[in-house]
């Protein structure tokens, strides 16, 4: 079997992490120490350290910026905060877990990667009639093998009452 370079790398995060774009991660070790100085609050209990980082970009175009995602060791988010920059996103994550600052593994996934993966991975999650994502409309309805979303729910509907007899 053949591999592919960056993205079978064991701990490597997948190019998407919900519907952001992996930009760099870090896999915290034991010579990463946390600080315990960070305030990140899930719901009413502050997160502690947690075993992977991820900093990404949102998919969805309205939200600008960087976002950090505290990760389990399979990737899964458990705390998120945002950042202006990319190195802003770092200095502030080295602010609480001293140490990390050669861990960064820069992958730089693409928004069409990304989105290409998420397809692949998640094809519940894509509408059948346009190929919006769940993150890019208001709902997504699913049915045996279709998925469609809002958007195209709502032109059927008004292409529908337009051909109604007056
Ligand atoms: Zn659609």
């Amino acid at each position: 079997m053949r591999e592919h370079a960056a993205t079978h790398q064991p701990d490597a995060p997948p190019p998407a992490i919900g519907s952001s774009r992996v930009i760099a991660y870090a896999i915290v070790d034991k010579r990463v120490h946390f600080t315990g100085t960070q305030r990140l609050f899930v719901g009413d209990k502050l997160l502690g350290r947690t075993p992977r980082i991820a900093i990404c970009k949102s998919l969805q175009r309205e939200l600008k910026g960087y976002l950090v995602l505290f990760c389990s060791k399979r990737w899964q988010v458990l705390g998120i905060a945002g950042a202006r920059s990319l190195p802003l996103a770092k200095k502030e994550v080295e602010r609480h877990y001293a140490g990390i600052a050669d861990k960064w593994v820069t992958v730089n996934t693409s928004a069409k990667a990304a989105k290409r993966w998420l397809a692949e991975a998640h094809p519940e999650d894509v509408c059948s009639f346009c190929g919006q994502f769940s993150y890019e409309v208001d709902a997504m309805f699913t049915a045996q093998s279709a998925v469609i979303c809002s958007s195209c729910v709502d032109a059927f509907s008004n292409e529908l009452k337009r051909r109604e007899p007056a």
